[in-house]
């Protein structure tokens, strides 16, 4: 098939990556001049593991292209996926400027029949929206379709490739055909293409991730129960997780959900009950509480340095929102750099993939090393914000000769309490008890 894909960034160029990856004709289209030329230039924009390999596979088989131009890019497409941006506005609902911006584009140049798809995850009515748009000034037949997208990223390119389930809602039968083609191939072991009707569809993406940050933000108030009793939050998991109905999965408490996604989603969602006079207490309180989790360790780490953090130096490991990837969109380790930064510290920060990115948002505010132990050098104390691999099994005698404290803030619970009560750690993590040598 011959698809475009409007919009490349870390949904789009996974889509149109692993589209092209099973044959198909794909053309990213984005507005973003330079993203296009390195794109083009065979060098990826984005960090995902597995995605360089299949990207450059596809490139060099001529299946996979790159342009600025919209009409070019969709002029021969039988179907075009919109994968553009649906950011909070001021009042938190969702910014639908960029979609209903390229609907009104397509409607302009719009020569034949084509399935228009909703990959951008957006408020219940964006396809009827989409599709008036477009009619305004479209002279042929079109179809609109809601086909939400549930990748995660740091494993963008198996989530697209073996997807738990193919949600589509269209009223259409011959766009249905075109999409149970579309994903026949990314379905053979099984799983199901769950066709519906398209506000059901959209609400379905809004409803998955409301309930995941709801899961984590469970768990993390767990947590703080677990801190004021004296229980310990890593039994408690293990102890609910293996009840089937509840599941092992979304169950580690931390320093509060960040990302792209459930920040902007929950919010867009209790932005969407307030229109049609819903009061939808969980998804507020969810919110609430996250918004003080991002920053739970940090009246820890002031009472630790006896209310004062001027002049001291904390090495900071993790700044992506999550491991394996280089997104840092709603970060927690954003807000723990600001509030450090505020009380008069100084932070050295080390992240596998994530640097570059702060880099451009902070620029010098903090200092930037090439590994994790050169963070440490006369640090006060270490504080860990992401759970990436490296970090798990450090060389805790290198920690502790370079470190000024033994002393360690863990949102990620990464240590076994045991090992850091042996070690002689000060040691401070989620909804367990504090090792205090
Ligand atoms: P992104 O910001 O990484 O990428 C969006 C891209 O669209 C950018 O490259 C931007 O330059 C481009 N763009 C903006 N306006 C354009 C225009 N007029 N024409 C062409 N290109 C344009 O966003 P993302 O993370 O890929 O998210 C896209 C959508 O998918 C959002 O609605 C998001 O909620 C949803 N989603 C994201 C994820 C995720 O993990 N990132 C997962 C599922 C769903």
């Amino acid at each position: 098939m011959k698809i475009a894909v409007v919009g490349t960034g870390y949904v789009g160029l996974v889509t149109g990556t692993c589209f092209a990856e099973t044959g198909n004709q794909v053309i990213c289209v984005d507005i973003d001049q330079s993203k296009v030329e390195k794109l083009s230039s065979g060098q990826i924009t984005i960090y995902e593991p597995g995605l360089e390999k299949i990207f450059l596979r596809n490139q060099k088989e001529n299946r996979l292209q790159f342009t600025t131009n919209l009409e070019e890019g969709i002029k021969d497409a039988q179907v075009i996926f919109l994968a553009l941006p649906t950011p909070p506005g001021e009042d938190g609902s969702a910014d639908l400027k960029y979609i209903l911006g390229v609907a009104d584009d397509l409607g302009k140049i719009l020569k034949d029949y084509k399935v228009i798809i909703d990959k951008s995850t957006v408020p219940v009515g964006t396809a009827a929206r989409v599709h008036a748009a477009i009619a305004k000034n479209a002279t042929v037949d079109f179809d609109v379709v809601s086909n939400p997208e549930f990748l995660r990223e740091g494993v963008a390119v198996d989530d697209f490739m073996k997807p738990d389930r193919v949600v589509i809602g269209t009223s259409s039968d011959r766009a249905k055909k075109t999409m149970n083609d579309l994903y026949a191939p990314f379905v053979r072991q099984g799983n199901p293409i769950i066709f519906m009707d398209e506000k059901s569809a959209e609400l379905t993406k809004y409803a998955a991730n409301s309930f995941l940050a709801t899961k984590i933000t469970f768990m993390n108030e767990i947590a703080q129960m677990c801190e004021l009793l004296g229980a310990d939050v890593d039994m408690v998991r293990r102890g609910i997780g293996s009840d089937e109905r509840i599941g092992k999965r979304f169950l580690f408490p931390g320093i509060g959900y960040g990302g792209s996604c459930f920040p902007k989603d929950v919010q867009a969602l209790a932005k969407s009950a307030q229109e049609v006079n819903y009061d939808f207490k969980i998804l507020d309180a969810v919110m609430e509480v996250n918004e003080k989790q991002k920053l739970h360790l940090v009246p820890k780490i002031k009472d630790y340095f006896k209310g004062d953090l001027k002049g001291k130096r904390f090495a900071l490991w993790g700044l992506a929102f999550k491991p394996n990837t280089d997104d840092i969109r709603e970060a927690p380790a954003l807000y723990i750099i600001d509030e450090l930064i505020a009380a008069g510290a100084t932070v050295a920060t080390f992240d596998p993939e994530a640097m570059n990115n702060v880099q451009k948002l902070v620029g010098d505010k903090v200092t930037f090393v090439h590994s994790q132990y050169d963070a440490l050098h006369s640090a006060d104390a270490l504080i860990i914000a992401t759970e990436w691999s490296e970090f798990r099994t450090p060389d805790f005698e290198r920690i502790s000769s370079l470190l000024k404290n033994k002393a360690i803030f863990d949102g990620r619970n990464l240590f076994d309490l045991t090992q850091m009560e042996e070690l002689g750690y000060h040691y401070v993590s989620i909804g367990r008890k504090v090792i205090n040598p």
